[in-house]
């Protein structure tokens, strides 16, 4: 027995965990139950498996064939994003949808079907999965894509690691002409300003993203919004500094009111002030948080809460406000927090997270019952606008909110592998 912890070191659990060094041929055998681990980058509990064991895939790390023609590469399920990127974008290719760390698995990526900064363009990761191989553990194989046996890849894109075990994937590359981004950053004082300064670049530039000061305002938001497209670029990538890394769990969270508003107002100042033509290297644009190694454990030994939810385009604009307006009363919140559109592109997987409208996203160091109490407030107001929590963030959320937040809940059920089971699933579908 090992402990585990996800991102969010909320809490310590023993699992039995098993190394999977090479595709396996048959179940792995053990009598508990099982989940897939890939690199533990979910924030909650979709990736514990508390008494039971954990598959754990990151042994599965060889690449079967690139094409650098037509940019198609086919993996095993615990390559990481990192790998992909160090193998295709020398040659000119990259990841056509990426979430805000290279550290997680294709594996972990697909069961989460995750986002980036284009989802109005791109769509999430699933859109770019050609096909895949899962292994049931009563030993079926079954090869699924969008064409082939299509309901066993909606149920598994997005599917949360509870359909199956994902061994191998063929992905779709999109092509970059160079490794430089270009584009511009704004700031903005207002929500209204921010959905203006949005709708404008978004016509302009592959991807958006803004950081927002959740302390600042009254139910309002300064921040700063963050524009950019593959630049056509000659110029060679900078030379690699090697990422930092927090050495210890300082003994309580160095995020606090204090500390929060002086980094917040700094962020904001020093960023106004340069706001204009942006150019950096890719890698800096997308994974800002990679250069620190460990940055989780800042928040001290009880962890931290991510607490995403999106709220549906007719709702955003209100519901936003009222979440900013609860957590500024709350006096609770940290300096990630990050404000995004969703476009119109439909989800590929039954449990997809984005809808269209607008996705929140801000980290909370857990202080015990006033941070669960601020969630449950938080929680009322995206039902009420018809809106949805992220379960690669979650730890916590209700049977009842989650069944209000993904209607094709009973559906998915029906592809669950009933060998597999995950503290989220025993939450949210009572196994
Ligand atoms: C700094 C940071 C930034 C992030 N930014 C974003 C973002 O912008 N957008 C976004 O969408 N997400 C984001 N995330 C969340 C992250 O992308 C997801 O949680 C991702 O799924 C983690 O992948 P992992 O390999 O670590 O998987 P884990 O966290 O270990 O597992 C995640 C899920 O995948 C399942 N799984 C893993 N491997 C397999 C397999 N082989 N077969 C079947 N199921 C499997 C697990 O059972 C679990 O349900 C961010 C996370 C961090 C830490």
């Amino acid at each position: 027995m090992q402990v585990m912890q996800s991102w969010g070191r909320l809490r310590a659990d023993l699992h039995v965990v098993q190394r999977l060094a090479e595709l396996p041929r048959a179940w792995p055998a053990g009598e508990l139950p099982a989940l897939a681990f890939g690199n533990g980058r979910s924030y909650g509990d979709v990736a514990l498996n508390p008494g039971g064991r954990l598959l754990h895939t990151r042994g599965l790390d060889r690449f079967m064939a690139f094409d650098a023609h037509t940019g198609v590469i086919e993996c095993e399920a615990g390559v990481l994003l990192d790998d992909i990127i160090g193998v295709a974008l020398p040659r000119g290719w990259f990841l056509p949808v990426t979430p805000g760390t290279r550290f997680v698995t294709v594996g972990g990526a697909i069961a989460n079907d995750v986002h980036g900064k284009t989802h109005r363009r791109a769509g999430t990761r699933g859109h770019h999965v050609l096909g895949l191989e899962l292994l049931r553990s009563d030993g079926e194989r079954i090869t699924c894509s969008p064409q082939q046996r299509p309901d066993w890849f909606a149920a598994t894109v997005g599917g949360l690691g509870l359909t199956g075990l994902i061994l191998t994937a063929r992905l779709q590359l999109v092509r970059v002409a160079s490794e430089w981004m270009h584009g511009e950053s704004r700031a903005f004082s207002s929500l209204a300003e921010f959905f203006a300064l949005s709708a404008d670049m978004e016509r302009r530039e592959d991807y958006v993203v803004s950081w927002i000061d959740c302390i600042h305002g009254h139910g309002d938001a300064r921040g700063i919004l963050f524009a950019a497209s593959h630049a056509a670029d000659a110029a060679p990538p900078p030379v690699a500094t090697p990422p930092r890394r927090v050495p210890f769990t300082p003994p309580v969270s160095l995020v606090n009111a204090l500390s929060l508003r002086a980094f917040n107002a700094a962020y904001f100042h020093r960023h106004a002030r340069k706001q204009g033509p942006l150019r950096q290297h890719l890698l800096p644009f997308f994974y800002p948080l990679d250069s620190l190694l460990s940055w989780n454990r800042i928040y001290g030994p009880r962890g931290f809460h991510q607490y995403q939810c999106v709220l549906p385009r007719r709702e955003e604009r209100a519901a936003t406000a009222e979440l900013l307006s609860a957590i500024r009363a709350s006096g609770q919140g940290s300096f990630l927090a990050v404000l995004k559109t969703f476009g119109e592109r439909p989800g590929v997987g039954l449990l997809s997270f984005p809808l269209p409208g607008t996705t929140l996203a801000l980290d909370f160091p857990h202080h015990g019952p006033s941070t669960l109490a601020l969630f449950d407030r938080l929680d009322a107001i995206v039902r009420q606008a018809g809106g949805r929590l992220y379960a690669a963030k979650d730890g916590r959320q209700s049977r009842e909110m989650f069944e209000a937040g993904y209607p094709r809940h009973a559906e998915f059920s029906t592809f669950r592998d009933p060998q597999l089971s995950s503290a989220m699933s025993r939450r949210i579908f009572g196994t």
